[in-house]
């Protein structure tokens, strides 16, 4: 009977560009295990790849460490040494449970080791001692340089973000960041990305790279959501956290508060979830399609073009009206610009009226605040007990799920919390005049409307009558 073996893999920073991925380790392994005539019952798979989880273990390799000792397999293929035990630590438990079982099978694509013998323990050894030390090595040190650095906050080399001072990334360029902000408003009120994202090609504003004009969505995306904005630090791409699990902290000055940055990267990822196009131009050209609703048989009612019109011409260039097509009855309809400038007016004042009456303070403070900080107390606990080898590594692994689940739903819960206060209190401020709102962007103008009414009625107008009577448009006003 063909043994039963696991294979293990594992990615480290170092394979980025050895090809070296996770795929091809298992292939490799299969295709050994294959020659050897070994059975592959299972199969670890370890990623190791974000710098700040070098002191976290490796779940899948404990795993398989307690099946090994269990007996559940008879043995591992890995594609060399250095994926299997890197630390000296490592390599000592998996002899220990070589020593114990021994007929266990240990087999590497390089060939390099062979834990099953005495030898082969001895030189396993030697190599995971050296390959510990070869700090010396040029790259790892800068490497390690790098991680240092940003361990204690420091920016990293290279220009500065945009929001920072060209010549300075840890002072905060006054106007860079007002762009950020407002963008950041934007999304909050429900803009999309792509709206800003032409906004600021058209303005310059973004600093795009070197070279090129083009101001990318993704680009966009990056600067309203970066963590850098309230102060943590990036490292290869991920939030940089320190021993105790918490964000290292940048020592650069900040454009947003956590709960600004954590309500706009809420606002973002709820649009993509509602919306996997994100991105693709939508058109949303009339300002109440999808408002207005037909006073016949209460269909929403779309703008549409009249085909009619020509510069200079009389007619209306645009008509809201009640189409066969998209279900109604096709029997109302009514031209574009009075109605919207009747609802703007009016919904203008209602806005007006409700701020003269509404002047209590909006400081607003969620009210789980202190679970979060008791979840977050007991995991550093818990993280330090371990690591004074108060409890063992296996009852932290434990209880330590539960408690990160339950962290990080109150995190989205904040954000969310924070969001909507945001959203409430930056729905209309400064916009004062039917034309101010007119220069906002076309999501931005049907947001303010949303905000004080949830449709508006456009009521039969009877045959032959040509003027515009606003007694017929029925706004329908939110409690
Ligand atoms: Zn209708």
């Amino acid at each position: 009977m063909a043994r039963k073996v696991a294979i293990y893999t594992r990615i480290s920073r170092d394979d980025e560009g050895d090809g070296l991925g996770v795929a091809r380790q298992r292939q490799d392994c299969e295709r050994l295990a294959d020659l050897r005539g070994l059975s592959v019952a299972k199969i670890y798979e370890d990623n190791d790849v974000s710098a700040y989880k070098r002191n976290v273990l490796r779940p899948e390799f404990e795993l398989m460490l307690s099946d090994l000792t269990a007996g559940l397999i008879d043995g591992v293929v890995s594609y060399d040494l250095d994926r299997l035990a890197r630390q000296p630590k490592d390599l000592e438990r998996l002899i220990e449970v070589f020593e114990t079982r021994k007929r266990l099978t240990f087999v590497t694509v390089t060939n390099d080791i062979d834990l099953s013998s005495a030898d082969g323990r001895t030189m396993a050894r030697v190599m995971v001692a050296f390959a510990n030390k070869s700090s010396h090595d040029a790259a790892r040190r800068i490497k390690r340089k790098h991680l240092e650095l940003a361990m204690k906050g420091k920016s990293s080399g290279g220009p500065s973000p945009y929001g920072w001072q060209k010549n300075d990334p840890n002072k905060v360029d006054p106007e860079a960041a007002r762009h950020i902000r407002d963008a950041q408003r934007e999304i909050l009120a429900g803009v999309r990305i792509g709206t800003i994202r032409t906004r600021w090609q058209a303005e310059g504003i973004g600093r795009p790279r070197e070279g090129t004009k083009r101001v990318s969505h993704n680009h966009v995306e990056l600067m309203v959501t970066s963590p850098r904005l309230c102060g943590y630090r990036i490292y290869h791409g991920e939030i940089l956290l320190s021993d105790d699990g918490e964000p290292v902290i940048g020592e650069w000055e900040t454009i947003n508060t956590i709960e600004e940055w954590e309500a706009v990267c809420a606002a973002v990822a709820e649009r993509k979830q509602a919306n996997p196009n994100v991105g693709r131009p939508v058109a949303r050209k009339y300002l109440l399609s999808g408002i207005a609703r037909c006073g016949l048989c209460h269909t929403k009612i779309r703008g549409q073009n009249n085909r009619l019109w020509k510069p200079g011409s009389k007619a209306s260039k645009y008509s809201y009206q009640c189409s066969v097509v998209n279900g109604g009855c096709g029997k109302v309809g009514r031209v574009g610009e009075p109605v919207e400038d009747l609802i703007i007016d009016l919904v203008l004042e209602e806005q007006r009226q409700r701020a003269a009456e509404d002047s209590s303070p909006t400081t607003v403070e969620w009210p789980q605040e202190a679970e979060l900080k008791a979840v977050s107390d007991d995991i550093k606990a818990l993280t330090s007990a371990a690591n004074n080898r108060e409890i063992t590594m296996s009852s932290l692994l434990q209880l330590l799920p539960d408690l990160e689940r339950r962290r990080d739903e109150l995190k989205l819960e904040r954000a969310r919390f924070h969001r909507k206060a945001k959203r409430a209190e930056s729905v209309s401020d400064g916009v004062k005049s039917r034309q101010q709102l007119r220069d906002l962007p076309i999501e931005r103008q049907q947001e303010i409307l949303l905000h004080s009414l949830s449709a508006v009625v456009i009521h039969p107008a009877g045959r032959g009558k040509r003027v515009f009577n606003p007694d017929l448009i029925e706004p329908i006003w939110r409690e």
